[in-house]
């Protein structure tokens, strides 16, 4: 494997020794998710704080290295990386799987799949690379593409002309890089794209956001809401909230109507929790958004 990161661009907070992150990383904070015994975060980048020891460490290191969206992590010694490439669509829960292959234009968001008999449904976009297109060929392909708002599209139409997928964007997203997509959500009201799959509109971090709720389990968030694992709670901020937080409070009110065990973000940590404690969460982070809403006012 070649070293896929600059190493004169090598950060100077790295921990010596093979694996490094050089300075074109864009902090999307996936690394630290896929091996957090080797990645930390220094404020606003990531750097190798551990090289990894164990087999299971390196691994888990050649993962991340193959999702970084900005090719930002390198190693100085030539690894099979082989193992570590076949392993996305990695299986999350049942039949949903994290895709892995993050692009640098959907800014490192995390994309998922879902596999079903019915047919598989992608939510939002990986990067188009070869090994990631092959698999999912394997397991089935794509029959619905569900882009959860404007921001995550990426390589959506390279991957719907690829499978002859249909895409799903809120209209209120749609701008001239999506318009060609096969089915625009519109209004606030949910859509049964199929009797698993309900998609939900939630205006706020952007005015066409929808997330998708599959068999009251799994909520794919989007940018809507995610995992803090700072704050260990549901969370949304305003300072990535692009359209109205006003509307993102009421749209995670309405939120509270639906039952899930699970919140797949695109940016942000995923959970699992019981549903009774994900609504405990789900209240909590409503009543944090209402304050800091009348805080703004
Ligand atoms: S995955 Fe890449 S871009 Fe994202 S935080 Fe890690 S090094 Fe930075």
């Amino acid at each position: 494997m070649a070293c896929m990161a600059q190493v004169e661009l090598r950060h100077a907070s790295n921990i010596s020794g093979d694996f490094f992150v050089d300075t074109t990383c864009i902090d999307c904070d996936l690394c630290r998710q896929i091996a957090p015994d080797s990645f930390s975060d220094i404020g606003d980048q990531s750097v190798v704080y551990h090289q990894p020891e164990t087999s299971k460490q390196e691994f888990s290191a050649l993962k991340a290295l193959i999702t970084c969206p900005t090719a930002s992590i390198g190693s100085l010694r030539n690894r099979n990386a082989k193992a570590a490439v076949a392993a996305y669509p990695e299986a999350i829960d049942d039949n949903v799987y994290f895709c892995g292959f993050a692009s640098e234009s959907s800014y490192g968001a995390s994309s998922y799949l879902i596999v079903r008999p019915e047919g598989n449904v992608l939510i939002d976009s990986p990067r188009f690379a070869t090994p990631l297109v092959k698999r999912i060929e394997k397991m089935g392909g794509v029959r619905l593409m569900f882009l959860t708002h404007r921001d995550d599209v990426a390589d959506h139409e390279k991957w719907a002309a690829h499978f002859g997928a249909e895409r799903i964007l809120h209209r209120d997203d749609i701008s001239r890089s999506t318009s060609g997509v096969e089915r625009a959500v519109t209004g606030r009201d949910a859509v049964e794209l199929d009797q698993d799959l309900l998609a939900i509109p939630t205006p706020g971090h952007t005015r066409g956001h929808t997330v998708l709720l599959y068999r009251d389990r799994y909520l794919f968030s989007g940018d809507h809401l995610w995992w803090s694992a700072a704050y260990n709670s549901l969370n949304a901020s305003q300072s990535v909230c692009w359209y109205s937080w006003s509307e993102q409070t009421r749209s995670m009110e309405q939120l509270l109507d639906y039952q899930f065990e699970w919140v797949l973000p695109g940016h942000g940590r995923r959970v699992h929790l019981s549903s009774s404690l994900m609504r405990e969460q789900l209240e909590s982070c409503v009543t944090r958004m209402r304050r800091q809403s009348r805080v703004a006012s």
